[in-house]
């Protein structure tokens, strides 16, 4: 009983020290700031320092297993054993940077991939209309179908070391995390007696490590001026199957067609994008088939215990994570500012927005409505599960889900089950469905509320509290506020930067795309990290999102450049001749950050622009094709 003592009295002093640290420079902005992140952020955090030292040593207490034994547990703090920790633990799961060769890591997280299909980037003057680009996309997929995966070592494909493959990173989101390594390695420590070592770093991380499958597949871009067309061949990685600690998933597409104008007159550039889009994800067998194993297996849980040792895991998994990560980054970037100024509809990820169209055509709910529950549930991440077993980006409970999935199985024609409560689509139709009802029973109709004018902030409070509490719980007016408020406002934001938003950041003719092609410098392929926009010297540059300027300056490579960050992804804007902003400023949608140029390692002149997502402080890594974000 001591030993058990001892570790529950590290792990709540820890989280006494980080709060006691935090809220000291803080106050209570930091309660403001986590308010919307409450469900999938706040609460399993607090719980994961919380509930995971209970859960720890209810475990130890349950099976009998041995306490610390000597060795420490420890969160990470900055003291040189934890700093040794995290560098084992982060050479073990791969460089966090692109491009990085460190012959040192071991990087499990790339080491069992698959890919089929083949393709070279190129271009043809003339335009290929939707038909014609869908029947080359079937085409290139029979060719793949018909070859199947192989293995590939990532340190030599491509030329390139070590890197994740999917375009929309959706790899790099579910791969391995230092939270994941690490909340082993403690537990082998805390449960098992196991001393820290580099090698039980190793042997976790080999143990639990993802299998990736990809097809390279062709995305047809057709970009038309008043004078020209031009059609883009060009072969992305998207993901088919994952095999992870979270879970084995596969993920579905179709082939859609959009098209988009930017400009005006005779300076309208339409552009039209012909690809394979995610539709369905589905989870192959009981989500927790790996992971359930693996405590059997390595821990001896008994199947009395799993649930409650496997809830305390996933606890540990997001604690780690969201203290390294994301909080990090918010606390350096976030508190000093309104934190709805980061959130603009640019934070809707792109593989999301048409299942948003299609639930709001249904249900009658806005788009901008619905992408801020999601947003306040779970900030966009598909496999949240909260403390109270809510799951998936809307945040519901498998009894929710499974009294309102036929519902929407009769509305859409589908066929969900209760497994599909994590995919995305099944998801966010039946929280749809789910707020829709509600707002009818109050209303009369979803179509009474003032979605217009400003009507539907009130009108949305009570259904709000229901969504939240479930139908039965008592009406209380505080609970309902803490819920709404923050959706109200992401609601606001979203509303008004215009969901369906997409320009360009410059009137020009896109001449390079993103992803690999000929390096325009000689010396094979290279990685192109955004799309290149030709355009005059001194054409006004656009923000295409609110944020705030995390850098302006000059960057090697890329000359003058602005990087502005929102709560998604961060936004560069390269070789620019003029700078118009200074780090740290404020922009709102449409705000000209600079012109245009001709600086840095350039081939003419051109607008150079990026997306990359926000996995560090480092804005210069995991850059996403732009056109899928701004594409809709
Ligand atoms: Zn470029």
């Amino acid at each position: 009983m001591i030993k058990i003592s001892r570790i529950g009295n590290i792990f709540k002093n820890r989280t006494k020290q980080f709060f006691k640290n935090g809220t000291k420079k803080l106050g209570k902005k930091l309660l403001v700031y986590f308010s919307p992140y409450l469900i999938p952020i706040g609460i399993v955090f607090l719980l994961a320092f919380v509930v995971y030292a209970g859960y720890m040593a209810i475990y130890i207490q349950l099976t009998g297993g041995q306490g610390s034994s000597g060795a420490t547990i420890t969160y990470l703090s900055n003291t040189p054993q934890d700093k040794q920790y995290r560098d084992w633990v982060e050479s073990a799961i791969g460089p966090k940077y692109k491009y990085a060769d460190d012959p040192n890591t071991d990087d499990f997280n790339v080491s069992d991939m698959w890919v089929k299909g083949d393709g070279t980037d190129s271009q043809s003057s003339g335009g290929l209309s939707p038909e014609e680009a869908k029947a080359k996309l079937k085409e290139a997929e029979e060719q793949s179908q018909s070859e199947g995966y192989s293995h590939i070592d990532p340190k030599t494909f491509l030329g390139h070391s070590k890197e994740f493959l999917d375009v929309y990173n959706r790899d790099e989101e579910i791969a391995l995390t230092f939270g994941q390594v690490y909340t082993f390695v403690v537990y082998e420590n805390g449960s098992l007696g196991r001393e820290i070592t580099q090698d039980l770093v190793k042997k976790v991380a080999k143990d639990i490590h993802p299998t990736f499958k990809y097809t390279k597949r062709l995305k047809i871009v057709v970009v038309s001026s008043k004078d020209s067309s031009t059609t883009y061949y060009y072969w992305q990685y998207k993901l088919d199957e994952a095999d992870t600690i979270l879970g084995h998933f596969k993920y579905h597409y179709s082939i859609v067609s959009n098209t988009t104008t930017s400009g005006s007159g005779d300076h309208a550039i339409t552009i039209t994008t012909t690809e394979w889009q995610p539709t369905d994800t589905e989870i192959v067998g009981d989500r927790w088939n790996r992971i359930n194993k693996y405590l059997k297996t390595e821990f001896k849980v008994t199947d009395n215990s799993l649930p409650i040792d496997r809830q305390g895991i996933l606890e540990g998994f997001q604690g780690f994570d969201e203290n390294q990560q994301r909080i990090e980054w918010l606390a350096r970037n976030g508190f000093d500012d309104e934190p709805f100024d980061f959130v603009s509809c640019m934070s809707i990820p792109p593989q999301y927005r048409e299942i948003i169209e299609e639930a709001s055509k249904k249900y009658h709910i806005p788009t901008w409505f619905i992408a801020a529950v999601i947003m306040r549930e779970s900030s966009f991440n598909w496999l949240s599960v909260s403390s109270a077993d809510a799951r998936g980006l809307m945040q519901i409970t498998p009894a929710t889900f499974a009294s309102h999935v036929g519902k929407v199985n009769n509305a859409f024609g589908t066929s969900y089950t209760l497994n599909d409560i994590y995919d995305p689509r099944a998801n966010i139709l039946v929280g749809t469905e789910i707020w829709a009802e509600y707002l009818s029973q109050q209303f009369g109709s979803v179509d009474n509320v003032d979605w217009k004018g400003d009507g539907w902030i009130q009108q949305t409070l009570e259904a709000g509290f229901k969504y939240n509490a479930g139908p039965y719980a008592k009406y209380n007016q505080s609970i309902a506020l803490d819920y709404m408020e923050p959706i109200w406002e992401y609601a606001k934001k979203f509303k008004a930067t215009s969901y369906a938003a997409g320009s360009l950041p410059v009137e020009g003719t896109i001449t390079s795309m993103f992803g690999w092609r000929s390096d325009p410098f000689g010396g094979g392929q290279e990685y192109h990290s955004g799309i290149d926009i030709a355009c005059n010297i001194g054409t006004p540059v656009h923000s295409v999102s609110d944020g705030k300027v995390l850098y302006a300056g000059s960057c090697s490579g890329y000359g003058n450049i602005v990087v502005v960050r929102d709560s998604m992804y961060n936004y560069l804007y390269a070789h620019l001749s003029e700078i118009n902003v200074k780090t740290g400023d404020m922009v709102k949608i449409g705000d000209i950050v600079g012109l245009s140029g001709n600086e840095g390692r350039s081939t003419g002149p051109h607008l150079h622009f990026g997306i990359s997502k926000i996995t560090g402080d480092n804005w210069n890594t995991s850059w996403i094709d732009p056109l899928s974000v701004l594409n809709k």
